[in-house]
């Protein structure tokens, strides 16, 4: 209750600390956030291309140290706190490159067995926290996940089914921003938008709370 009123939980550490500029991280793990990361875009989740068709990646943060605490927290433990900080440091982090009205805040479906496993759907929390800070509307039930087929790597090894979609989306909403916890190679954001492409809706950028930085090796 006193966290509540004075300060707020680290999204990382779990430690009290009083609000700051930083808003999800205590001090201490501030430091080892590797680094805040630069601009991207959905067509390859690196620097943006600005090809037709070409919409912004957004997150606050690159992958690792704290921040994929903050992940792990966030997907294995139901905080709900953890997602309103990381929605909240989202949110700010879309300030200025997602359009301020007119868009409706979309979650990318997770897989079936994960969602059974959990109990509940980080990126829809996100995506809620979100749509209240930006005062937009969201909605849960935009996009219908059927995963195909496990998807294999250069060297012969399954890495997963293969993300797919069916966007289910009301003729009034025309216009989406998707949200989802992090991004690696960007398959499933951009097999999203491509669904939602499909049905006439314009996807005008995404949200993760951290991507994959040049550096990054390991699976998310
Ligand atoms: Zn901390
Ligand atoms: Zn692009």
């Amino acid at each position: 209750m006193l966290d509540w009123l004075f300060g707020s939980r680290c999204a990382a550490c779990g430690r009290a600390f009083e609000v700051g500029v930083f808003e999800a991280l205590c001090e201490l793990c501030v430091h080892h956030v590797l680094e805040a990361a630069p601009p991207a875009c959905l067509c390859n989740g690196a620097a943006p291309c600005r090809l037709p068709g070409c919409a912004p990646l957004v997150a606050p943060w690159l992958y690792g140290g704290a921040t994929r605490e903050a992940v792990l927290r966030l997907k294995w433990s139901h905080a709900t706190e953890v997602a309103r900080q990381l929605g909240a440091a989202m949110a700010d982090a879309m300030r200025g490159t997602c359009p301020a009205e007119g868009v409706t805040i979309v979650p990318v479906p997770a897989q079936r067995d994960r969602l059974r496993q959990r109990g509940y759907h980080p990126p829809a929390l996100l995506a809620e926290v979100i749509a209240l800070r930006l005062g937009l509307k969201h909605r849960v039930d935009a996009l219908w996940r059927r995963d195909l087929g496990p998807v294999r790597g250069t060297d012969g090894r399954a890495h997963g089914p293969t993300p797919c979609f069916e966007a289910c989306v009301p003729r009034r909403i025309r216009r989406v921003w998707l949200v989802d916890d992090v991004v690696t190679t960007g398959m499933t954001l951009r097999a999203a938008t491509a669904a939602l492409r499909e049905a006439g809706v314009q996807v005008e950028g995404a949200s993760v709370v951290a991507r994959a930085g040049p550096s990054c090796s390991g699976a998310l």
